[in-house]
């Protein structure tokens, strides 16, 4: 066993987008920090999968432009590209047949998803959505919003549609209105960026500047347990190498975060844990030479939980020619895999692109991908009832992550409590240093 002598300021467990993120700013404050990720690479869920030029994101990964993720990453100077997705051209899939989806005026007028009242609707709606107070209704389910605020029921599934396109929750008897709201507000306000080259290279960025500013990342090196009694005391790896270190940023899920204490009952970890509802999606990946209809990029169930989208069609994500597109499906809370989920998908890439079995370069099918931590549910009063960054009961001890702090969803969070929770640690680190 080789225990370090030198303590750390930070040790961080996680080098997802959460862990490094924190890394960069601790490190860039000048604080001593280590990095550990039990995988043999860094990225965890922002990963990018290169096969024969093709770049597979871990399923459909879109940046929202007014997020906090987009903000971080400019703030640390992390460089990225991408484009926004074509607005028009979309398809909403109602009963198995295909109608333009709603996203503008003339595509209002003209779609045949709803009758004249459907429309009038819609129209009254989707140009008021901005001015909606999310945080008046944080207590209100989605359901029980979409039931107060729209007659036409296949408008109230349209929108449904939208808030799921935004914030991947497949459950409207338990989501927060004023989340799933202020998710689509943002959605609709900025827009979102297919990032070229997928979305390791936010990961590769983050890791740059962390390491250029002194940060100790080590890879295939899993936190085995956080030693500590009423304060933090340094990270031990399950190879028995122990790590002193003043305070822990654990960037990764509520149940590792809570199983990696002795005591975790000193703290709120476990019933953290046990209260959060993972959101998951099946999901399957599609490397084409090319894509038989060439206008069709774009599709949303309303009737079913499916998205289908071209996400070369934006982003620079496949070699000249090829097509890189995601279909999914998602799943309703507490449903961990959908293997039979495949069927549908096929099915919805048959509708839209009959023909592109014969063009498959590469696929990948993956049934339960987990796509955040922490549904947002109205029982908990919305994202000001999620955890806070700061772990109560031992000091030092900090989690970050998307089912963490108040500020959006989805990587949004998971960057800003990295962020806040780095802040925290530089903060007391000052404090420290100017009582000594
Ligand atoms: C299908 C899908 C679609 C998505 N689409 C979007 C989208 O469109 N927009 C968006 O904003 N977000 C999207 N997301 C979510 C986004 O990928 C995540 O929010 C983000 O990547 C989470 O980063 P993280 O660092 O918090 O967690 P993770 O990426 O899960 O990182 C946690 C890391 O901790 C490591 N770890 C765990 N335990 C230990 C241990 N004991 N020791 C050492 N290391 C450990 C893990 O290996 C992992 O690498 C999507 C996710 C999925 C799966």
């Amino acid at each position: 066993m080789n225990d370090r002598l030198l303590t750390m300021d930070a040790a961080i467990v996680g080098g997802g987008l959460a862990g490094l993120t924190a890394a960069a700013y601790l490190a860039k404050a000048g604080l001593r920090v280590v990095l550990f990720e039990k995988a043999h690479a860094l990225g965890g869920r922002a990963t990018t999968e290169i096969r024969q030029e093709f770049y597979f994101n871990l399923g459909p990964h879109a940046l929202f432009q007014q997020g906090e993720a987009v903000q971080i990453l400019r703030e640390l100077g992390v460089p990225f590209s991408g484009r926004r997705p074509g607005a028009s051209g979309g398809y909403a899939i109602l009963h198995g047949e295909k109608h333009t989806l709603p996203g503008g005026l003339v595509s209002l007028l003209t779609t045949s998803l709803f009758g004249l009242a459907g429309k009038l609707e819609t129209a009254k709606l989707l140009g008021a959505i901005q001015k909606f107070d999310a945080r008046a209704v944080d207590d209100l389910t989605v359901a029980q919003w979409l039931e107060r605020e729209i007659q036409q029921p296949t408008v109230r599934d349209l929108v449904q549609a939208l808030f799921r396109v935004a914030s991947y929750a497949n459950d409207p008897a338990r989501q927060s209105a004023g989340a799933a709201l202020a998710q689509l507000q943002m959605a609709f306000g900025g827009g979102v960026l297919y990032v070229d080259g997928g979305w390791q290279t936010l990961v590769d960025g983050l890791r740059k500047v962390a390491e250029e500013a002194g940060a100790q990342i080590v890879t295939s090196a899993r936190v085995a347990a956080i030693e500590h009694d009423q304060q933090v005391r340094g990270v031990r790896l399950e190879t028995g190498e122990f790590y002193p270190a003043a305070s822990v940023v654990v960037a990764a899920g509520p149940t590792a975060a809570a199983s990696l204490l002795a005591h975790p009952e000193q703290t709120p970890l476990p019933t953290w844990a046990q209260a959060a509802l993972p959101i998951r999606a099946a999901c399957l990946d599609l490397a084409l030479k090319s894509l038989p209809q060439t206008h069709v990029t774009f599709a949303l169930g309303i009737d079913q939980p499916l998205y289908f989208s071209v996400h070369s069609a934006a982003a620079k994500l496949a070699p000249a020619g090829g097509v890189l597109l995601h279909v999914a499906k998602y799943l309703p809370t507490g449903v961990d895999s959908d293997p039979k989920a495949i069927l549908e998908l096929e099915a919805l890439t048959d509708l839209l692109q009959p023909g592109w079995r014969d063009q498959v370069v590469h696929r990948r099918f993956l049934p339960g991908l987990l796509v955040s931590h922490g549904l947002t549910t109205a029982a908990q009063g919305g994202l000001k009832g999620r955890p806070s960054p700061v772990v109560p009961g031992v000091a030092g001890l900090y989690v970050a992550g998307d089912w963490v702090g108040p500020a959006g969803s989805l990587t949004d969070v998971s960057a800003a409590s990295a962020r806040q929770a780095a802040e925290l640690i530089i903060g007391a680190r000052h404090e420290l240093s100017a009582a000594a």
